[in-house]
């Protein structure tokens, strides 16, 4: 028996990068896939036939994440055509990292909507749901700097660690529905958010990893798998990092 057998997730921003590890594992865990991304491109029709290609049910929506409108009808479409929904990945999010002093309103805003009212919307239009089959996994991908901060990253940090404080209010307004609410706290992953950053990030971070490596997509499609899966059943309103011991 396959962890996910006859679940249906969705997972946001999942074109490239840990969505993308994330809907490949969970599918070959006999999940069915939904997810989303800005915009129909390669690595979405690429992920779309991959999903296919191993079987499952697969279904892509373009869609910006923050647009509350857009996902109220995405939730419409997938009641109508899945009927239900057991696992939502909000993993969508975008870095627009600067010193507070030289940081825009508009870069400010942007991550905040990205980052955080994409939770709130999808965990809105998607719980109804979940309350109604009297179950049900959510994971908010949230970040170590949403814990510990990091310079550079005022906007980016706030919204990891709204991340946080959103799981746990969530996790006790619905525990008594079974469904379950947690976050996942990745370190150094890498991705293409990552690889702009360059080699001397890269180098500079890895000294500060206990396991002298950065982390993988897949290290967090695993966690996600665990958090997603009955091997969680009684864990709710966590977070836990995956960070090869970047925050110890
Ligand atoms: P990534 O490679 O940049 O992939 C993110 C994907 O999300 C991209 O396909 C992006 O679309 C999409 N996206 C961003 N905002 C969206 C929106 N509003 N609506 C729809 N799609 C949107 O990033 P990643 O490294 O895989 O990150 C995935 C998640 O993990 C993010 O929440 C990130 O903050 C978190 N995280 C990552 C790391 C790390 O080290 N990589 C560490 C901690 C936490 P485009 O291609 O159009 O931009």
């Amino acid at each position: 028996m396959k962890l996910l057998e006859n679940k249906i997730a969705m997972i946001t921003g999942a074109s490239r990068g840990i969505g993308r590890s994330t809907a490949l594992l969970f599918a070959d865990n006999g999940a069915d896939i939904i997810f989303t991304d800005f915009r129909e491109d390669d690595n979405s029709k690429s992920l779309l036939e991959e999903l296919k290609g191993k079987g499952v049910r697969a279904a892509f929506y373009a869609a910006d994440a923050s647009n509350h409108e857009r996902t109220l009808e995405i939730a419409k479409e997938i009641e109508k055509e899945f009927g239900r929904l057991d696992i939502l990945i909000n993993n969508a999010g975008i870095t627009r990292d600067n010193l507070l002093l030289r940081m825009s309103p508009a870069d400010w805003d942007l991550v905040i909507n990205c980052n955080l009212r994409s939770v709130y919307n999808y965990c809105k239009a998607f719980t109804p749901m979940m309350i109604k089959q009297r179950s049900g996994s959510i994971i908010n991908i949230s970040s170590i700097v949403g814990i510990n901060g990091n310079a550079g990253q005022c906007n980016y940090s706030a919204t990891k660690a709204g991340i946080i404080g959103f799981t746990r209010s969530l996790a006790k307004e619905l525990g008594s529905r079974n469904v379950r609410v947690n976050a996942v706290a990745p370190g150094f992953i890498e991705t293409p958010m990552t690889k702009q950053l360059g080699e001397q990030a890269l180098n500079d971070w890895l000294k500060a990893i206990p396991m002298r490596r950065p982390g993988q997509p897949e290290d967090i499609a695993r966690t996600s798998l665990y958090l997603a899966s009955e091997l969680s059943t009684y864990i709710t309103g966590q977070v836990l990092r995956c960070d090869g011991g970047l925050s110890l």
